[in-house]
């Protein structure tokens, strides 16, 4: 464990970052210090552990594969019946199928016939493939060139009794939930879910269903917000659309640092508006403003309320998704106590669009991934990329990151994309 981390105003001094051009990977690396996981778990059915986190190493109970058995159609024998080259001609004596094991002993210039998964019977030592042998009624035909211990799966091979088949942090996917089932666990330690309060601020938003005046839109923010927690496997507390107000703002951030582990916001963190949100967290709890060196996504706001982490992004519906993608998704789950994070990956793919970017600031562009008939993979642009064009996220499949130091990008350079499908 790190010593647990200073407070955010003295790692601001310390660090000596510029608040109003705070580089994308110091940010993260600030959030990073102050996270600390859940650290209640509950006990569910294995089912029902889709898409958590396990709270303990599940340690395998018992050795798999359980016995010795076979990895083919064919017959188990005594590798010493057989000739090194030459025909050989054995006994059949019975037959071992999967669940049904063959009772007796295989003697010398006897063998068994065994299906997939079959135990192999005592006395053999070699599967030979059914391909490889002619058989006419109990005579069995066997040529050489076979290896002893050949086509036979090992009791403990995959996993020993006692040996750890799942770690504590690792999620638990399709994959893991059968292994667990395979090792005949019906139910697992996970740690509760990270619970997650958000709200839109705004006196220009109206919810769907109430029919918005001139100048008013819809909240589209909490719906995105709600989707990417949903998809994160966190507990959702959606506390709707909070006036520009300085009394119910308090009153809702209050309220969400009570009952949530983390408090996500959306809007009142642009310059101007910050001002009087500024105050008002300073005064609930420790927060920094920064301006990030990026875009879309400028303004971010990142500290803690109470116990609560409290995330402010900006109002603009990319910027939302954007900043959520770069920031909130590693943290969340960091505290929902996933470890090790691994960052979702990019590739460097040709990008067919000339891309626009002016160097000083890391630029999440919305493209397309896709490939070519000869199986080639590029990027495209999705078109006009203004923060406020929500459109442009949803016919995107991929970020096309272009890094500070860049400037504008000729078609068929090469460039850094993150898939979307799977990150969140
Ligand atoms: P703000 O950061 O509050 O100044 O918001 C920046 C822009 O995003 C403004 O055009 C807002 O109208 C817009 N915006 C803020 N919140 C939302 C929201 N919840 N849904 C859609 N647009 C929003
Ligand atoms: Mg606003």
């Amino acid at each position: 464990m790190t010593a647990s981390p200073a407070s955010l105003r003295e790692i601001s001094c310390a660090d000596d970052y510029d608040p109003n051009s705070m580089p994308v990977d110091k940010a993260r690396e600030v959030i990073a210090r102050f996270l600390s996981p859940v650290s209640t778990a509950e006990r569910v059915h294995v089912r029902a552990a889709l898409g958590r986190v396990l709270a303990a190493d599940v340690i395998s109970p018992l050795d798999v594969p359980a016995h010795d058995n076979s990895a083919m159609d064919g017959y188990a024998v005594r590798f010493a019946d057989l000739k090194a080259d030459g025909e050989m001609a054995l006994k059949m004596t019975g037959t071992a199928f999967a669940g049904v094991p063959f009772a007796g002993e295989v003697k010398a210039g006897e063998c068994v016939r065994i299906m997939t998964g079959g135990v192999v019977p005592a006395g053999a030592d070699t599967i030979v493939m059914q391909e490889h042998v002619q058989a006419r009624g109990d005579q069995v035909t066997i040529g050489g060139g076979h290896r002893k211990g050949q086509n036979l799966r090992r009791a403990g091979e995959d996993l020993k009794a006692g040996a750890v088949a799942l770690r504590r942090g690792q999620v638990l996917r399709p994959a893991e939930i059968g292994l667990i089932a395979s090792l005949g666990i019906p139910e697992v330690m996970v740690y509760r879910r990270l619970r997650v309060a958000f709200f839109s601020t705004g006196d220009e938003l109206v919810s769907v269903g109430t029919l918005p005046q001139e100048g008013q839109i819809y909240d589209s923010n909490r719906y995105t917000i709600y989707g990417m927690l949903e998809r994160l496997g966190c507990e959702v507390i959606d506390m709707g659309v909070v006036r520009d107000d300085p009394a119910l703002l308090e009153q809702a951030f209050q309220e969400a640092a009570a009952t949530a582990d983390v408090v996500i916001t959306s809007g009142g963190v642009s310059v101007g508006e910050a001002d009087f949100v500024k105050e008002l967290l300073n005064k609930l709890g420790e927060v920094v403003f920064w301006k990030i060196a990026m875009k879309p996504g400028r303004p971010l706001a990142y500290g803690k309320i109470g116990k609560a982490h409290f995330f402010g992004l900006p109002g603009n519906p990319v910027s939302v998704m954007v900043t959520f993608y770069q920031f909130v998704r590693d943290a969340l789950l960091k505290l929902s106590g996933r470890d090790p994070i691994e960052p979702p990956p990019t590739f460097r793919v040709p990008c067919t669009s000339s891309l626009k970017k002016a160097p000083g600031r890391t630029e999440f562009q919305r493209g397309i991934l896709s490939r070519d008939a000869a199986g080639n993979w590029s990027v495209r642009v999705t078109g006009e990329q203004g923060s406020g064009i929500l459109r442009s996220m949803s016919e995107a499949n991929c970020f096309i990151i272009l890094p500070t130091d860049q400037g504008n990008v000729a078609p068929g350079a090469l460039v850094d994309v993150q898939v979307m499908e799977g990150v969140i």
